[in-house]
């Protein structure tokens, strides 16, 4: 009988950094080859938390998960001790949109996501909230507001939080605001389903300057105000290639751009946000690997006492 051929050892990287315990930092990993892979090259770069698409994010359409595949993602998480998995929703949903041909095309995509991560035990389905095309950011709101009602009606009793991100604020682009997020977490019909996520690069681009310790303090008292700290259940940590209130959503590494090592350095040690996982989704070049230990190290040499 041929011997079969043992799987190379997933090891950590000699460049990956050392996160302190509590800590759930990480970066959006690519799901080429099988999910599993993810939780490997979250391994190889350090990782205590990861981001993955739950299918390809650019196409509508998603090969059905397999029992083997969904079984070697949680042997994976199990055996590396990768316990905060979130994913990022397709961009070609948009919930916002005033053409009901797409809208109902969106919710439908949105449910499978829902489903993929309830199956594959991923916490949190963070998404884009969408764009209105034209139709005002009221009419856009309630879409959303009304789309996510009818996918959470679609899947009872699931334990995957809707998390709608910040946005720069593109075009038509909704979520820009907190006024916004607002809107849409307390406008559902289950708030309890509902959670944000900050991207630090969408903030800035949308006009929120948390470079300074009192524009941060005013950028989450803000936050607070309006959605409630506590509804804060993911980061995406990201530089910008652009400066304050450009609406335009351009990654950069981190303290490479226009934010800088500051607004980092507050985060990393701002024990509101303890135990929330962050996630980069700088750019990675050609060598993925080396890019995401050189931020992760970054960050991690931020973190004070
Ligand atoms: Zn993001
Ligand atoms: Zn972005």
């Amino acid at each position: 009988m041929a011997k079969r051929k043992a799987a190379a050892p997933v090891e950590r990287s000699e460049l990956a950094p050392a996160i302190p315990d509590g800590v759930l930092l990480g970066a959006h990993m690519s799901i080429a080859g099988g999910h599993h892979h993810a939780v490997e090259a979250a391994v190889r770069a350090g990782c205590t938390a990861l981001q993955i698409f739950t299918k390809g994010n650019n196409q509508w359409r998603a090969k059905p998960l397999e029992e083997e595949g969904v079984r070697a993602f949680a042997a994976a998480r199990e055996e590396h001790g990768i316990d905060a998995v979130v994913a990022h929703a397709s961009y070609l949903i948009n919930l916002g949109t005033p053409d009901d041909a797409l809208w109902e095309k969106s919710i439908d995509a949105f449910v499978v996501e829902l489903e993929r991560c309830e199956a594959l035990d991923v916490s949190h389905l963070i998404f884009h909230p969408g764009a209105h095309v034209g139709s005002g950011e009221e009419a856009g709101l309630a879409r959303v507001v009304h789309g996510l009602d009818e996918a959470h009606r679609r899947t009872p009793g699931f334990s995957v939080r809707t998390t709608v991100e910040v946005t720069a604020g593109q075009g038509t682009c909704l979520g820009h605001t907190f006024e916004h997020l607002a809107a849409i977490v307390s406008g559902v019909a289950a708030p309890e389903r509902v959670a944000v996520c900050l991207d630090t690069c969408h903030l800035l681009a949308a006009g929120y300057d948390l470079r300074t310790p009192g524009g941060y303090e005013e950028t989450f008292g803000e936050l607070g105000g309006l959605v409630g700290l506590g509804k804060v259940e993911a980061f995406h940590l990201n530089d910008s290639k652009k400066d304050l209130g450009c609406r335009v959503d351009r990654h950069e590494e981190i303290g490479e751009g226009f934010l800088g090592d500051a607004p980092f350095r507050m985060l990393m040690n701002d024990d509101r946000f303890r135990g929330v996982p962050m996630v980069l989704e700088t750019p990675k070049g050609d060598d993925e690997l080396a890019a995401d230990t050189r931020n992760l190290r970054r960050l991690v040499g931020m973190i004070e006492g």
